[in-house]
């Protein structure tokens, strides 16, 4: 606490992000990174760009990014929005449209920066218990609202929602936005993107940190309704008018130009996911059936907490959260093949 600052940010909970270890020799399996690095075409465009037109400000619309993910999924450049890293696009969204008189609703269980913006914002929300088995059940989500976000698949749990249940889900809701946080999408799901003409209520958001391995570079989107992403802009443009810089823009649609590299490095990280969620299982752990690339697992015997120590101690970081119903559980990112075979044989010997 200072005596110099507002009372809102003195009540704020900030979002803890995963440790970003200073050594290198950590097998680091905490923040669900891609284990392999961008396409070579990627880096080719960030040195191509790498010259003097950077004493220029970038093109604060991005439109080249938003005409090459228009092209990608069938959309019009209209119906695009770029921001630094979907994280700010998150928080642009919760700004333009959930502060309503009526709560936001969310599941218990989900990403952890969801709350934190109702508080940066003043959001009023209810969370809505997933079941027990962690799906997620559309009855509560009837309930009057002020909107709804949820991430498919879910994080940390890894669980995917159908895209039958998605649409129940949007015609119900016809007079609130529903946003669905496809950070996760390409390791297995079918992206709510295709829905976008049909419902002029709902917001898919996603991020070229995971599936793309661009984390380092922070290019975030949505996608939906002209009206929905001219709400987006209102936003961007009140508080940062170039949020995506030249490298940024011309690595982003690189990555997206090289299909065959994306989809050949998703493949390869789903193929090891259930290898390493039937060698956990083979260890004695319960391990949620996960549509991502980390894997929810936890131990009848050992709790969580011991075993993510014990994991560092042997060079090995996963990802625990302190929370009611989920703190027995660790988040693993599914490796190489070579990393996780490094948490195999410690985990071995942990239990
Ligand atoms: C990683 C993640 C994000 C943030 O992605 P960035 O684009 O790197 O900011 C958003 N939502 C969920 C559910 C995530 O797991």
């Amino acid at each position: 606490m200072s005596r110099y600052w507002s009372p809102t940010i003195s009540q704020l909970s900030p979002y803890i992000p995963g440790e970003q270890p200073k050594v290198d020799n950590l097998v680091k399996l905490n923040t669900n990174e891609n284990p392999y690095g961008p396409s070579p075409r990627v880096i080719e465009a960030i040195r191509g760009s790498a010259d003097d037109s950077l004493r220029l400000y970038p093109d604060p619309t991005s439109t080249g990014l938003r005409e090459t993910v228009a092209d990608y999924y069938s959309l019009t450049p209209e119906q695009v929005f770029i921001g630094n890293g979907s994280d700010e696009v998150l928080a642009h969204t919760f700004f333009a449209f959930f502060q309503q008189s009526r709560p936001l609703l969310f599941p218990d269980i989900t990403y952890s920066f969801y709350p934190v913006y109702c508080s940066l914002y003043g959001i009023d929300y209810r969370t809505i218990p997933l079941e027990e088995d962690f799906t997620l059940n559309l009855g509560p989500y009837t309930q009057a609202n002020g909107g709804i976000i949820f991430a498919n698949p879910n994080a940390p749990t890894g669980c995917l929602l159908s895209r039958e249940k998605i649409e129940q889900l949007l015609s119900h809701n016809s007079d609130s936005v529903v946003v669905i946080d496809e950070a996760y999408i390409d390791f297995g799901g079918d992206s709510a993107v295709k829905l976008v003409d049909n419902y002029p209520n709902l917001l898919v958001i996603q991020t070229l940190s995971k599936s793309r391995s661009l984390a380092g570079l922070r290019i975030g989107l949505a996608m939906g309704s002209r009206d929905l992403i001219d709400g987006l802009v209102r936003v961007k443009d009140s508080f940062n008018s170039y949020p995506i810089d030249r490298l940024a823009e011309a690595a982003a649609i690189a990555a997206y130009k090289d299909d065959t590299f994306f989809k050949k490095i998703c493949l390869r990280i789903i193929e090891s996911r259930e290898r390493l969620n039937a060698n956990l299982q083979a260890l004695g752990f319960q391990v949620l059936p996960s549509k991502a690339n980390f894997l929810f697992a936890s131990h009848p015997k050992l709790d969580a907490l011991t075993i993510a120590a014990r994991l560092r101690s042997e060079g090995v970081i996963v990802r625990h959260f302190k929370q009611s119903r989920v703190e027995n559980y660790l988040r693993i990112t599914v490796g190489t093949p070579i990393q996780n075979e490094r948490l195999i044989t410690a985990l071995k010997q942990i239990i």
